[in-house]
């Protein structure tokens, strides 16, 4: 039964990525980001459909809906200023999809998976480990442990702060992030209405509603592509095999 709908946030900038095109456009061996991130859920069975946020800019976001015209499980919507606006206009944009894929009603208890383009080669399993947990919580996030030490610094500044967290008590967190679908409308709502700050994830919205996260194993292939560095790294996982992303 396809009971997943996926919202892909595609409409950052990606300024660190060093391209004058956003960093969703940056194409990996002639394929772009966010297609290869939007194909492994469209592949998925379980899949309905996807909503893309794109940035607002007229003439990028038509090459966005160019991307996807021929596809029609995907949407196009426009981002907001930061992550969190985006992707409340994806949550938005999913019962537009659903009346387009003549769904009559997304029901409270679809599955919601909330991913960033920049994570394109995240494996289907992930997708499956996610779907699985979300049979028996709200909320669920894929985490690798951290290998690295880390240490708190003083806001922006830099300066060492004299705490070094336990690292065996930290984990890295990717996406995609899987919630109900009541559940995570509800809390972007009242993020909204509370004004509250931005948040990174979607996850660190549950405290709002109160909700626990349950953690399932993530990929070292969902690594975030962020720099050029990065870049180069995702590029030599595509040559290896092809077949991957
Ligand atoms: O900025 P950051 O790296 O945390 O962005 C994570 C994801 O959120 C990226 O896929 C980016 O395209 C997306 N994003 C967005 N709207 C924004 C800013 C970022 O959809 N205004």
């Amino acid at each position: 039964m396809k009971n997943i709908f996926a919202v892909v946030t595609a409409a950052g900038s990606g300024s660190r990525l060093g391209y004058s095109q956003p960093k969703a456009l940056v194409c990996l061996n002639g394929i772009s980001l966010v297609e290869r991130a939007v194909k492994t859920f469209t592949q998925h069975p379980q899949v309905a459909g996807v909503v893309v946020t794109a940035p607002a800019d007229r003439e990028i976001f038509s090459q966005f809906e160019k991307i996807f015209e021929g596809a029609p499980q995907v949407l196009v919507v426009k981002g907001g200023p930061s992550r969190q606006a985006s992707v409340y206009q994806g949550l938005l944009g999913i019962e537009k999809l659903a009346e387009k894929l003549a769904i009559t009603k997304v029901i409270p208890q679809a599955k919601v998976l909330i991913h960033d383009a920049a994570r394109c080669l995240m494996p289907t399993e992930v997708i499956d480990r996610i779907s699985d947990k979300l049979e028996e919580v709200n909320a669920v996030i894929p985490v690798l442990p951290v290998v690295d030490t880390l240490t708190k610094v003083v806001n922006q500044t830099g300066e060492w702060a004299g705490e070094t967290p336990d690292r065996s008590t930290l984990r890295a967190v990717q996406t995609p992030q899987g919630f109900k679908y009541q559940t995570i409308l509800r809390a972007h709502q009242k993020a909204q209405a509370n004004q509250t700050g931005e948040f990174t994830d979607d996850a660190s919205l549950m405290q709002l509603v109160n909700e626990p996260v349950a953690l399932v194993a993530g990929s070292e292939f969902s690594l975030k592509i962020t720099t050029p560095f990065d870049l180069e790294i995702a590029r030599s996982l595509v040559t290896l095999n092809p077949s991957s992303g």
